[in-house]
């Protein structure tokens, strides 16, 4: 599967910059703590500008996830996770078995390679 490369916005250059080396972070607001993805250059919980990376584990638990079929086939298995370090992120599954998914399971940071681009962050059962 050839995932297409992202474009990389100038806010969010060190975040994919961090994936490339392995690394997953987020960005931590020094005013209110407030902890989020993704990257914007000010808080959206309180728009302070004082805002830092901070690297987290990847690690967390399923809040929700579908399943998408094309022609019956299970094609893609979008999911919320919500990270023990921080905010509930979008992105989706894989190498996982679709039958036995369940909300509150644990998954971890898993980066699939792009099409010429950084690694892109999925999860996959812990
Ligand atoms: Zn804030």
């Amino acid at each position: 599967m050839a995932i297409p490369a992202p474009e990389i916005r100038p806010e969010a250059k060190p975040y994919w910059d961090a994936l490339a080396e392995g690394r997953f972070q987020i960005q931590e607001c020094k005013d209110c703590n407030n902890r989020f993805y993704y990257a914007r250059p000010f808080c959206p919980s309180c728009m302070s500008r004082n805002v830092a990376w901070l690297p987290i584990s990847g690690n967390g638990t399923i809040y929700s996830f579908s399943l998408v079929r094309q022609k019956g086939a299970i094609a893609s298995a979008p999911v919320f996770v919500a990270l023990d370090d921080g905010p509930t992120i979008l992105s989706a599954l894989v190498d996982c078995d679709y039958d036995k998914l369940a909300i509150g399971q644990r998954v971890k940071l898993k980066l699939m390679p792009s099409d010429n681009g950084p690694p892109i962050p999925f999860f996959t059962p812990a």
